[in-house]
């Protein structure tokens, strides 16, 4: 059972530091540094990693597996989580 009220709490949280645009301000480095403390408060009270970045990995570009910067987002995941989780070989099998 997961913390979804935590992982959405804090997921609303993350749209508005975007809203003030403070992960501009901070820059990339500082916004993944910023992101892995927020995955292990997140840890700790059992929340959702995919519920906490929902939405917000997409416009930030930082995936909800990995927690790194992709260059092209599917719905939150970067291109190497999807090569990963949907080998091209399978997509083209037939
Ligand atoms: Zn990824």
């Amino acid at each position: 059972m997961s913390n979804h009220s935590g992982s959405y709490l804090i997921n609303e949280i993350l749209y508005l530091m975007q809203k003030y645009n403070v992960f501009d301000s901070i820059g990339k480095e500082k916004t993944l540094s910023f992101l892995n403390e927020v995955k292990w408060i997140g840890y700790k009270h059992d929340c959702n990693n995919g519920e906490i970045l929902e939405g917000i990995s997409d416009q930030l570009k930082v995936c909800y597996i990995c927690w790194e910067y992709g260059n092209e987002m599917n719905d939150g995941i970067c291109e190497t989580c999807v090569a990963k989780l949907w080998p091209p070989e399978e997509k083209n099998a037939d």
